[in-house]
Parts: structure tokens; C-alpha cells; sequence
């Protein structure tokens, strides 16, 4: 197949079939409770509906002391269970890989625990707070960057302290902006979730909400009008959606984020570099243009965190600039996310670019454009003081109207 032919055959919208659950109703399947009570979460499970490799059936086995295996049926039926290298299912279904821990692997690669003043709340950056609502999630990523709370599989719990949150939130003036994230917000109760924001709202320096969630692709049967009409009420509120490979996008998960696009909700779309998922120029072409026309906006590309157990699926940091400066120039610019590192241990997001600039020197920059033709910008040059003196009697002359009208009659 030619790059062309792939991009062209993902970039259609397919609905996610129910091939292993041929017994359910309409109703059911469109069901998120559903959804959520028939999830493939073991091994017996998962082998009733595909033959697994060596290598997924021993991870399958050891997910259980780390992060769970999890996958709800409408993200299961986008496998493709002929393909050992399908990026669905490299994803989402554990591989004995993920039991060696590189030298370079962090349990809390963001250094999160570190900056936490009151458990489930990080405040690293000066104005805004991320809020860690839930462990839990509709399915379990295997690249998680929170495996080490997510699932409530390992050792380390996540506590929340619901109160101690709100009075820190309340006291810090400077917070702005709070993010929800966990786990998946979008998987608490309706009431749950408006309660929470509601109770955000009442802080007034608090400008802005954020959710970020993958309940979109994973259940999007959950996007429904009782959600939307919540999440509407807590206006400015902004979703981060996480996609990695255009396959995730159906016809399903479209008309979600249509709900929430029509509930005012501004959508930009995460995503994580993976390595032999969407490691490619022309899977990364489709996934942007795909989200475009999902009414959803790229807005960053994460190179994988040094999780532990994570290096099967990580790429070099050049794959990722290469991808950038394979889109952009070459598409629209609202589809070029921003792609992004976590400095590990707590750096934050450092913005990754590849070279445009190829030298600055006193005065001028020069530069390289998408086809690698090189410009020259120069620096402004102060007017002197002669021109500004002649510029500013022009401006003070009394004769200034008369003058440029005179211009404008011999113009017309
Ligand atoms: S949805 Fe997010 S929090 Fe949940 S497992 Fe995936 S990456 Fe982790």
C-alpha cells in the first residue's frame, strides 16, 4: 500500500462493528453502563475473543500487580485480531515488555508526587493547578504516565482530599486555571462531576476549567445530552480529548464530540508518540486532518514519558521532529500540534521544534521555510532623529486634514 492509499484509507470514518458481542441489543451497546459492565478485563476474558501472542498472554498475567487491563467492547472491536502490530492493540493489551524497567524509567516521571500541597492536587506551575478527581478509567493505556496510581493495581494509592483541595484552590489567589484529570473525570456520576465543578466555580479567582479525558474514544456512549447540558453550565470549560491513531476516530466518537462541540465546549486533542503505533508522517497526517473534521483542534504531541516498562513503545525524540517538519507548511496550521516534553522529574512541558533558525546574528535571523528555501529577517531599524522630528511637525502641522484630503481627491 502507498502512503497515499494508507492515509486515504484512514482517513474514513467506520463504525465500531459488534462482531464479539453479536448477542447484545441496539440499546445495550449504545448503553455506556453497558459498555462499561462488559469490559475485557482478564485473561479468559480476552481469550474467548482473539488467540494472543506469547508475549501478550504473559504481560496480560503480570498487569495485575501494575496497572490493570481494562478495554471497554467499543474500543475492543477496533482491534484488528489478524494484526500482532495493529496500534489499537498495542495500546491497550498488556505485553511482557512492560516488565523490564529501563535505567532511564521513572515510576513518577513528572515528578507529580513531589509538587503535590495537599494529596491529588499538583501545583508546579505559577497560575495553574492540576486535580487529580479519579484512579480509575472506561480502559488502561499501557504508556500510562500514571500507571503507578491509575487502576489501583500497584502500590501506590491515590487519595483524595476533597476538602483540603477546595481551601488550598480558595486561599491561592494565583491559581487561575484548574484541570481535571486522574484517572478519567468523565467516568464519575453525573452529579459527582457537576458537584465538583460547581464547588470550582464558587472561587472566584478561578478563570478557567479543564477536563481532560479519553472517555471520548474509549466510551464515547457516554458524551450524553444530560453530560453535555452539565458540562455547559461551568462555562469557560475547555476539553483536552487523548487520541493517538486515526482508527480511534468512528463514526461513534464523532457524534460525541459533535455533542460537545454544539455544548460550546472548545476540543484540542493530546496525543502520545508511540513507537510502531503512530510513529509515521502519514498516520499523524490523517490522525490531525481526522480530528479537524471532529471539530477538534491538535494541540499537543507528547514524546512518551520515561515510564517504567515503557521503552518498547517509546521513540527517539528525532521520529517526532521529523513528523513536525513533515506537517508543518505542508498543512493547515490549525492541525500542527504542539509537540512536547516533560523535562523528567518535574520539568514541565518543554515545547520541541525542529531548526527554522538557522543562525542569528546582531540585526538579522536567518531562517528556513517548509521547502528548506532560506530567508533573511532583519531586525527593525530605529527611525533617526532627523525622520522623527519631520514625522512629528507633519503630525502637529495644522494643514495635515487639508493635505491629505487634497491627496485622497487626486486619488479617486
Ligand atoms: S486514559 Fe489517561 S489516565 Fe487513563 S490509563 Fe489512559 S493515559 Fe492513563
Amino acid at each position: 500500500m502507498t502512503d497515499e492509499q494508507l492515509y486515504e484509507s484512514l482517513t474514513q470514518f467506520h463504525s465500531s462493528t459488534r462482531h464479539s458481542w453479536s448477542d447484545a441489543t441496539t440499546e445495550q451497546w449504545n448503553d455506556y453502563r453497558w459498555q462499561l459492565k462488559n469490559r475485557v478485563s482478564s485473561l479468559t476474558a480476552l481469550e474467548e475473543r482473539m488467540a494472543l501472542s506469547a508475549e501478550e498472554r504473559a504481560g496480560v498475567l503480570l498487569a495485575g500487580n501494575k496497572l490493570a487491563m481494562s478495554i471497554t467492547p467499543h474500543f475492543f472491536e477496533l482491534i484488528d485480531r489478524q494484526n500482532p502490530d495493529c496500534p489499537i492493540r498495542r495500546q491497550i493489551i498488556p505485553r511482557i515488555e512492560e516488565a523490564w524497567t529501563a535505567p532511564e524509567e521513572l515510576a513518577d516521571p513528572c515528578g507529580e508526587d513531589s509538587h503535590m500541597p495537599v494529596p491529588g492536587l499538583v501545583h508546579r506551575y505559577p497560575d495553574r493547578v492540576l486535580f487529580l478527581v479519579t484512579d480509575r478509567c472506561a480502559s488502561y493505556c499501557r504508556y500510562c504516565t500514571r500507571s503507578r496510581v491509575v487502576s489501583g493495581a500497584g502500590d501506590q494509592q491515590l487519595e483524595i482530599q476533597w476538602e483540603s483541595a477546595f481551601r488550598y484552590l480558595e486561599k491561592h489567589t494565583e491559581v487561575r486555571d484548574v484541570l481535571l484529570s486522574g484517572g478519567d473525570p468523565l467516568l464519575l456520576s453525573d452529579d459527582k462531576l457537576d458537584r465538583i465543578l460547581t464547588r470550582l466555580r464558587t472561587i472566584p479567582h478561578i478563570q478557567f476549567l479543564r477536563i481532560g479525558s479519553r472517555i471520548p474514544i474509549f466510551l464515547p456512549q457516554r458524551i450524553t445530552p444530560e453530560l453535555c447540558g452539565i458540562l455547559q453550565k461551568h462555562h469557560p470549560l475547555f476539553i483536552s480529548i487523548h487520541t493517538n491513531h486515526p482508527k480511534e476516530l468512528t463514526t461513534e466518537v464523532r457524534a460525541g464530540l459533535e455533542r460537545m462541540a454544539n455544548a460550546g465546549i472548545p476540543l484540542g486533542n493530546q496525543s502520545v508518540l508511540l513507537r510502531c503505533i503512530n510513529d509515521s508522517a502519514t498516520v499523524q497526517r490523517a490522525l490531525v486532518h481526522k480530528l479537524l473534521m471532529c471539530r477538534v483542534r491538535p494541540y499537543y504531541l507528547y514524546q512518551c514519558d520515561l515510564i517504567n516498562g515503557s521503552s518498547h513503545l517509546r521513540t527517539s525524540v528525532a521520529t517526532g521532529l521529523d513528523i513536525i517538519n513533515h506537517l508543518r507548511g505542508h498543512t493547515t496550521g490549525y492541525g500542527i500540534p504542539q509537540f512536547v516534553v516533560d523535562g523528567p522529574g518535574g520539568g514541565g512541558k518543554i515545547p520541541l521544534n525542529p531548526d527554522y533558525i538557522i543562525n542569528r546574528q546582531p540585526g538579522r535571523v536567518i531562517l528556513r521555510n517548509y521547502q528548506d528555501q532560506i530567508f533573511e529577517y532583519p531586525d527593525p531599524h530605529p527611525i533617526d532623529d532627523k525622520t522623527l522630528q519631520e514625522l512629528h511637525l507633519l503630525a502637529n502641522s495644522p494643514t495635515l486634514t487639508d493635505h491629505v484630503e487634497h491627496q485622497l481627491s487626486g486619488t479617486i
